[in-house]
């Protein structure tokens, strides 16, 4: 039996952001994590190279930073209660 060790591609990102409602600046981060592995295929189907598998960790995080509500959880809790 062979036991493959994938060597991973893990990254964190912090985002500094400022309320849009109150000015308060919170903060968020996130962190992704993948695998260099021979099931992890580019458009190609090749195997990834660690750059290819960088690049969508990156891809990943930028989605993740354009998904950040831009209001501090106070006053999205705020907006939720129809205030
Ligand atoms: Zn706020």
């Amino acid at each position: 039996m062979t036991i493959y060790r994938f060597e991973r591609v893990r990254r964190k990102k912090t985002m500094s952001i400022r309320c849009e409602e109150c000015g308060a600046r919170f903060s968020r981060s996130h962190t992704v994590e993948h695998t260099i592995n021979p099931f992890n295929l580019n458009d190609q189907g090749v195997p990834k190279t660690r750059q290819e598998v960088a690049e969508a960790v990156g891809k990943e995080l930028d989605a993740w930073a354009a998904s950040i509500p831009a209001v501090c959880s106070s006053c999205a809790k705020a907006r939720e209660g129809g205030a």
